[in-house]
């Protein structure tokens, strides 16, 4: 008997996996093991195996079986599961069809270049050597959205790639309502009585302690050893092979055992969405993470709502003092949880607070929009930066290195990036809201070091569904609401009140 098609269309897939699945090894190995002498090597095994990769995927329909499918898919007479890989894989190949060859190879080597260049003026702190080159990458995407298409703005299609089926118009709506809310609400906890000093909490805490104590947590929270591992890295990062393989990596300060335990917070949320998605259908769209956003979702649940609640501390205080007894002895829990959670306004996003982080996305989305949408050109950025970081946050960056040059996003071409951070902690606070609805009270859970509840919820309403839903439709689905800023803002005032006493 002949093969049905869609198990024909899964088999191509899934080899093409299996290979995408080796190059993510070789990335992972490369951040994290690779002797610097391995480098060029593996760059080209790496670019080698990725455009066999790409070579597979855009003839995955020579003979016309994804159109056949697709046509199937229209016509309403397939299984759901198998309607839902039809219609990913399409979008994906669609996607690949529109950009001619000779295109994809002008914005890679761009962007390669690109990157080179932007290091080089960020180090100088010279915004113009970057210029002609942030200039071609905006004239490349906004060619990119002529060639793919787009209904209502250019923007929209740089926004699909990351967070599929988002739009300009929509992350606009969004995240103009949480700037309302912010930049009133950063100003009130500046005014606020309460000071924070966070240099209380540094000192000297030795690597390999850490190294222990984060793995302790990271378990304790659900990662599972046996179907992964931490590592550490100059540049924390979660990757996965496969369900079964899920890999995170955490970066060690010496004097700031804070900031570790945050970062491998964040990367087991990452990892247990990958850990939680079906492996039996690997390979598929299944099997594959919603949206950047989503993604972002989980890992900032977890270490923004949950790793830095007082519940959780009031769970692992005990245990960090008695790992670091000296710095800790002295320290309530209290003080401790009101100085992990100091808000200050400062000029680099990625050492920002959890409330002030949102307007420095905010900017840069408002940025990155109006350069697709030809509203302001890039010249004047250094200018603009100022500006909004001046509007937004009352502060203002004394070079273009703590300034516009600070994010390598750009510079890779990866327009529609950055919102999906902001879209991620909007998403989350609506999840976690449903979530206490469904479960009853978090923090009791979390106080006892429960963490069971917590992530057979998420399992079963986000991980195990893969692609199953577009991001939005499954917040509506999950929370029977479109996506709002109200459940951000709401955590934030509750638990800043509180903290700031305002
Ligand atoms: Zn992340």
């Amino acid at each position: 008997m002949e093969k049905k098609q869609t198990e024909k269309l899964k088999e191509r897939l899934t080899e093409i996996a299996y290979i995408a699945s080796s190059v993510a090894v070789l990335n992972w190995d490369m951040e994290t093991n690779m002797p610097p002498q391995g480098a060029d090597a593996r760059a080209r095994s790496i670019s080698h195996l990725s455009a066999v990769v790409h070579d597979k995927f855009v003839k995955i329909n020579e003979d016309g079986l994804l159109t056949d499918l697709k046509r199937q898919v229209d016509e309403g007479v397939l299984s759901k599961n198998d309607t839902v890989i039809i219609r990913e894989t399409w979008r994906s190949y669609e996607r690949e069809r529109k950009l001619p060859e000779t295109f994809v190879k002008e914005l890679s080597e761009t962007v390669s270049r690109a990157q080179v260049v932007w290091a080089s003026a960020r180090e100088k702190s010279d915004f113009k050597l970057f210029l002609p080159w942030l200039e071609k990458i905006i004239k490349l995407k906004k060619q990119e959205a002529e060639l793919i298409g787009f209904k209502n703005s250019p923007y929209d299609v740089s926004l699909d790639y990351h967070e599929p089926a988002m739009t300009a118009e929509k992350t606009s709506e969004v995240l103009n309502e949480l700037k309302n809310f912010l930049i009133p609400f950063v100003a009130k906890i500046k005014n606020s009585k309460i000071k924070i000093n966070p240099e209380i909490l540094k000192g000297n805490f030795p690597i390999e302690k850490q190294i222990v104590f984060n793995k302790k947590v990271a378990q304790k929270i659900g990662f599972d050893f046996q179907s992964g591992r931490m590592d550490q890295s100059v540049h924390p990062f979660s990757t996965s092979f496969h369900p079964s393989d899920s890999r995170i990596t955490t970066r060690y300060e010496k004097r700031d055992v804070l900031s570790s335990i945050g970062t491998t917070i964040h990367e087991v949320g990452h990892a247990l969405y990958e850990q939680g998605l079906p492996a039996k259908h690997f390979g598929t769209p299944l099997a594959e993470s919603v949206s950047y956003g989503i993604h972002e979702s989980q890992s900032r649940l977890w270490e923004n709502m949950i790793g830095k609640s007082f519940a959780f501390w009031q769970y692992f205080y005990p245990q960090l003092k008695k790992d670091f007894p000296t710095l800790f002895k002295n320290i309530s829990l209290n003080e401790f949880y009101k100085t992990i959670n100091c808000v200050r306004p400062s000029l680099i996003r990625v050492e920002a607070d959890e409330v002030t982080y949102n307007l420095h996305i905010i900017m840069r989305f408002e940025i990155e929009r109006d350069l697709i949408e030809n509203k302001i050109s890039a010249k004047d950025l250094p200018e603009i930066w100022n500006q909004k970081m001046k509007e937004y946050l009352g502060i203002k960056a004394s070079n273009d290195k703590a300034g516009v040059l600070q994010d390598v996003h750009w510079s890779m071409g990866g327009v529609g990036y950055l919102p999906t951070y902001s879209l991620g902690n909007l998403y989350s606070a609506q999840f976690y809201n449903k979530m206490s609805k469904d479960i009853g009270n978090i923090d009791d859970q979390v106080r006892q070091g429960n963490f069971g509840e917590i992530i057979n919820w998420l399992g079963k309403n986000i991980h195990s569904l893969g692609k199953t839903y577009t991001a939005s439709n499954l917040v509506k689905k999950v929370t029977g609401e479109e996506l709002n800023s109200k459940y951000f803002s709401d955590y934030l005032e509750k638990k800043y009140g509180e903290i700031y006493e305002i």
